[in-house]
């Protein structure tokens, strides 16, 4: 048996191939100065190579940007930035001119106080913008210094999955697909600019892997499987057949699902359910259209901020939702307003030091702390509006109050516009469905909101006081356990009394067995990520709404999650085709 090796799944995609281990090596800069007469010189040999990195750089974003996309060109931007900032320059200039120090040297030493002041200074989060700092150092070195290229001790005329302690985004971008088949790394996030654009590219990738670039040797085997984030060193022959098969099976499902495509998402028993889409990304926005989505159920914004040091203007903002709007037309848009802190703290929020964060400063919360994040946000939205059906959901929300202070910025946003002739319509306020106190509350809620927006990745996390991101406690981050079943119900049921529309739109509702939980429980709508709304759709027109209503009405007084889990199997698991792709994430090939 091979070691299985967890990590977190950045674009999906099964590979089978030799590692290569991409060991870069240490960038050895050394200490060495100039005469005081050399310092004008030195001076401008830093100049030239920055307005030459510059260059590089703007043309890698321009490459990005025919061959992927604007928004995923302006992941450049903050390297842009980089290249500019006073501070970084500055302290260049001055370590030349006042310690005598090369222009290669003195860059090195400003690049590593940078480097260490984020560091320290805040989250964990902030590692992606190490990763675009390296990207500008290493731009500026190579025109000071001769850098040597990572040390290929493979034959990679090969195809071979590439592992890395960390990928730069401009790496990322180089990388030749003929000869990559997948990307391993150590280090990242979901959200990393190089997590970003592997799925845009289409490779399939695993990031946050700890330390797997030190536990493989280059040559030896290994499986990644991009869509549930796992990687297999040195798989027995079983375990490739395994993995082989599903990937073989994915693709054959995914090419019989392409038939439902114009086929309605209705019930044999005649109930039509929504199906949106879930977007991370703007470029999403076709993926959506592709299968054929009523619409987008939840579109997060945090792409717009990773790797920013600043909040991003209104503009921006107002482009990225107009685009999705526009690919979307007519069919709705729900653009959820900014779910900062927990884990994504971009550059532009002060640091905050806290012990619990995700029980910290979150979500609307932080709307507080700098209002023209929400500010700006919620006038882009008003824009887009004018030009289809956006709608604007906001995370985290637990008390009335929350609500009618969001009523009063929308009020004063839409004030603005009008005063300055900017066209813009109204939109319908949502809130996020989230908290214990939330749902407890819902039918309060109801009388100052226009819809519901249940979210069970943060519901099941508060209630049961499990982290979501730890892997670790994934046994019981339980969306089966009894008190979900409970709260999701009364959610339902303060929905329907208020006659204010909810649609689910956590993981659960991509995940067969999970909807069908949800829909015995009262849900209509189902939010998903892109890829599995066909799926989705085949299921819920293989299945008679009432007998699932029975089959789950029959667990509300069951005593544990396992139960219930078991007796759903047990009642509807061949309609759930338990060997469909994605419904048996957590079985391994050794289940
Ligand atoms: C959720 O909490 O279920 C949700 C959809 O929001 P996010 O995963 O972005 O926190
Ligand atoms: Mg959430």
């Amino acid at each position: 048996m091979g070691v299985m090796v967890q990590g977190i799944p950045a674009a999906p995609g099964i590979v089978i191939g030799p590692a290569f281990v991409a060991r870069w090596p240490r960038l050895e800069v050394p200490h060495a100065t100039v005469g005081p007469d050399e310092i004008e010189a030195e001076v401008a040999r830093f100049q030239a190579a920055r307005q030459s990195a510059k260059e590089r750089t703007s043309g890698l974003r321009e490459q990005v940007e025919s061959r992927l996309g604007s928004v995923q060109a302006k992941i450049f931007d903050p390297q842009l930035m980089m290249l500019e900032d006073p501070d970084l320059i500055e302290g260049t200039v001055t370590y030349i001119c006042d310690s005598f120090l090369t222009a290669e040297r003195a860059f090195s030493l400003r690049v590593l106080e940078f480097r260490s002041r984020w560091l320290d200074a805040t989250h964990a989060r902030v590692m992606d913008r190490v990763a675009d700092l390296l990207d500008v150092q290493l731009r500026v070195l190579e025109t000071l210094i001769d850098i040597p290229g990572p040390e290929f001790a493979v034959d990679v005329d090969d195809p071979v999955i590439l592992v890395a302690h960390e990928l730069t985004p401009s790496r990322m971008v180089d990388l030749d697909r003929s000869r990559v088949l997948g990307v391993a790394t150590d280090a990242g996030t979901r959200t990393s600019h190089a997590a970003i654009l592997a799925r845009s590219i289409g490779l399939p990738c695993v990031v946050g892997l700890s330390d797997l670039s030190h536990r493989v040797e280059n040559g030896v085997e290994i499986i990644l499987d991009g869509r549930r984030g796992k990687v297999v060193i040195a798989p027995s022959e079983s375990e490739k057949r395994w993995f082989h098969d599903r990937d073989a099976r994915a693709k054959q499902a995914e090419k019989q699902l392409e038939g439902t495509v114009a086929e309605e998402a209705r019930t044999r028993d005649g109930e039509r359910i929504g199906l949106y889409a879930n977007l991370e990304l703007p470029a999403d926005a076709r993926a959506a259209v592709a299968v054929n989505a009523d619409g987008v159920g939840l579109f997060r914004t945090e792409f717009l901020v990773v790797g920013k040091t600043a909040i991003p203007a209104e503009e921006e903002q107002y482009e990225a939702f107009k685009s999705v709007v526009d690919t979307l037309a007519p069919r709705p848009v729900t653009i959820r307003t900014f779910d900062l802190g927990g884990d994504k703290f971009p550059m532009f929020l002060p640091p905050i030091a806290e012990e619990n964060p995700f029980l910290g400063w979150r979500g609307i919360r932080i709307y507080e702390m700098m209002p023209e994040l929400f500010r700006y946000q919620v006038r882009a939205a008003l824009r887009a509006a004018a030009h289809g059906q956006v709608r604007l959901l906001v995370p985290m929300v637990n008390t009335v109050d929350e609500v009618q202070g969001i009523r009063a910025v929308i009020d004063e946003a839409r004030r603005e516009l009008e005063r300055d002739g900017i066209e813009h319509a109204d939109c319908p306020l949502g809130v996020m469905l989230e908290t214990p106190a939330s749902v407890a509350i819902a039918a309060v809620l109801g009388r100052y909101v226009d819809f519901f927006s249940l979210g069970t990745n943060d519901l099941i996390q508060y209630m049961l006081a499990v982290d979501r991101g730890n892997a670790q406690l994934s046994q019981f981050f339980d969306l089966y356990h009894p008190a979900l079943l409970k709260y999701i119900r009364d959610a339902v049921a303060a929905a329907s009394a208020t006659g204010v529309p909810l649609c689910v739109c956590g993981e659960a509702a991509s995940d067969p067995l999970g909807s069908l939980l949800l829909l015995g429980l009262g849900v209509r709508s189902l939010s998903c990520t892109p890829s599995a709304i066909l799926g989705q759709k085949r299921l819920i027109r293989s299945i008679d709404l009432g007998q699932v209503e029975r089959v789950v009405s029959r667990l509300l007084d069951a005593e544990t999650g396992r139960e219930i889990r078991e007796q759903m199997v047990m009642a509807l698991g061949d309609v759930v085709d338990l060997a469909a792709v994605d419904a048996d994430d957590n079985l391994s090939p050794s289940d």
